[in-house]
């Protein structure tokens, strides 16, 4: 069984010391596709050093709404810099970026104009987007249903989902990711699996966060992916080698790989 983690950070701080190790051991387990997806321009960068490195591992730049600039000016300067680097060969998506009024909440239109910003960069360059959105339901549905909308499509990534913002991501030709959170008891994203469709159904571990269980609260990677998946097959009444194949072929598809 193989499975594509459609998103990681093997760029953080948290993999200091066994990097190469854990990124040996992932694909050993059969995941044997990944996006390592950048945050800030540093992470951004180390994302290309990986992928380029490492043949199974692509990456996404973009800059996250807890690490936008203190003015535009400033986030204009740091979206130039994620323009240069977009232009590797291995960079498969803009992202992640979004909207993040959980942690950050004085700063909203400031988060709205990097958002918007890299998604114009994204459908300039033809790149799908990979977007946060925590505790911005509302906001993050008026951007995706305005007229910056993305075309190249894009995936709305572990989010805290509701119907609505499912069903503006899929009229909008985005698929939906699930992590680790899919397996915790009081979930609820779990009746809402059943309103995605299998084709745009991905799975991801967002590790090192969110590892699911029974391995809640520990350092995540790419192997705990199978849990994942096994909830999510017990969800919808499939098997695990189908969850993994038909997300692994969505996985290709949104990022063009
Ligand atoms: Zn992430």
């Amino acid at each position: 069984m193989e499975f594509f983690d459609t998103h990681s950070h093997y760029n953080d701080e948290a993999y200091i010391e066994d990097r190469e190790e854990i990124i040996n051991e992932i694909y050993n387990a059969g995941i044997t596709k990944t996006v390592v997806v950048g945050y800030n321009e540093d992470k951004s960068e180390k994302a290309i050093e990986l992928a380029e490195e490492h043949q199974f591992i692509y990456a996404s730049v973009g800059i996250h709404p807890s690490d936008i600039g203190a003015n535009k000016e400033e986030i204009l300067s740091q979206i130039k810099k994620i323009r240069q680097m977009a232009s590797n060969k291995k960079v498969v998506a803009i992202g992640e970026i979004g909207l993040d009024y959980h942690w950050e909440k004085e700063n909203k239109e400031l988060q709205k104009f990097a958002f918007i910003q890299q998604i114009c960069l994204a459908n300039e360059l033809k790149l799908p987007i990979i977007i946060h959105s925590r505790d911005a339901i509302m906001d993050t549905i008026e951007i995706i249903r305005g007229e910056d909308s993305p075309k190249f499509s894009g995936i709305l990534h572990c989010c805290v989902l509701n119907k609505e913002l499912i069903e503006t991501g899929l009229k909008a030709g985005l698929y939906i990711s699930f992590a680790g959170p899919i397996t915790f008891k009081n979930t609820k994203n779990k009746e809402l699996i059943n309103i995605i469709p299998d084709d745009r159904l991905l799975i991801e571990t967002d590790c090192p966060y969110l590892s699911p269980e029974p391995n809640r609260g520990k350092r995540n990677d790419s192997r705990n992916i199978r849990f994942t998946a096994e909830k999510i097959a017990e969800l919808k009444g499939m098997t695990v080698d189908e969850i993994a194949m038909i997300t692994y072929k969505n996985a290709e598809k949104v990022y063009n790989i």
